[in-house]
C-alpha cells in the first residue's frame, strides 16, 4: 500500500526509482507507466501530464498542452473572465512548463521553505512552491500586462493553474499506483 505522496517522492525526471519497493524492479519504463495508468482507467489528459513530467516524453507534453489549453479556455469562458489574444497560450505554456520540469528554486533547494533560526517560513523567492520562476517583470512582459494587472488578475490565475495541475498529477499518480498494484 502506497499513497500518492510516497509515490511522488520516488519519481525522478527519468522514470520512477522503485529500488526500495519490495520485489520491485529498479526502474519503471514509460511504457510500464502508460500501461499501468491505462489499467486504472486514468483519463488521457492526466496520463499525458505524468508522462511529460516523469518520462520527459515530448509528444506527451504536446498532448498535455493541448488538453490543458482546452481545459483553461473552457474554464475562463465559464467564469466569463477577460483576456486578450495570446494570453491564455502564455499562461498554459508557462504553467505546464513549470509543472513538468524540475526547475528548482536555488534559494530553498526546492523545499519551499527556509529556516531563519527555529521557525520555518515560506521561501520568498519561489513563494513556497520550490520552483524557480521568471521574475514578475518577465512574467508581465510575457503576458503583455503591467505589474498591477499581473498582481491583480494574472497571479491569482497562475496560482489557480498550479493547483489544478497538481490535482491532475495527483490523479495520474494515484491511478499509476493502483495500476501497478501498489494500492487498492
Ligand atoms: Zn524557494
Amino acid at each position: 500500500m502506497i499513497d500518492a505522496a510516497e509515490l511522488m517522492a520516488m519519481m525522478t525526471a527519468h522514470g520512477i526509482q522503485i529500488g526500495h519497493v519490495p520485489g520491485g524492479r529498479p526502474k519503471i519504463t514509460a511504457l510500464d507507466m502508460a500501461g499501468a495508468m491505462g489499467i486504472a482507467h486514468v483519463e488521457t489528459r492526466y496520463q499525458m501530464l505524468a508522462l511529460a513530467k516523469y518520462c520527459l516524453d515530448d509528444p506527451a507534453k504536446h498532448q498535455a498542452w493541448s488538453f490543458w489549453f482546452q481545459d483553461r479556455l473552457a474554464h475562463y469562458r465559464e467564469q466569463r473572465a477577460e483576456w486578450k489574444r495570446g494570453q491564455i497560450d502564455v499562461l498554459c505554456s508557462y504553467t505546464l512548463e513549470e509543472a513538468t520540469s524540475a526547475n528548482v528554486c536555488t534559494r530553498c533547494d526546492g523545499v519551499g521553505s527556509v529556516l531563519p533560526g527555529e521557525l520555518r517560513r515560506e521561501c520568498g523567492r519561489c513563494r513556497g512552491t520550490g520552483k524557480a520562476y521568471p521574475g514578475d517583470s518577465a512574467m508581465a512582459r510575457l503576458l503583455g500586462v503591467d505589474r498591477r494587472c499581473l498582481e491583480k488578475v494574472w497571479q491569482p490565475r497562475i496560482a489557480e493553474c498550479r493547483r489544478e495541475l497538481q490535482r491532475w498529477e495527483y490523479v495520474a499518480l494515484l491511478g499509476l499506483a493502483t495500476g501497478l498494484g501498489w494500492r487498492h
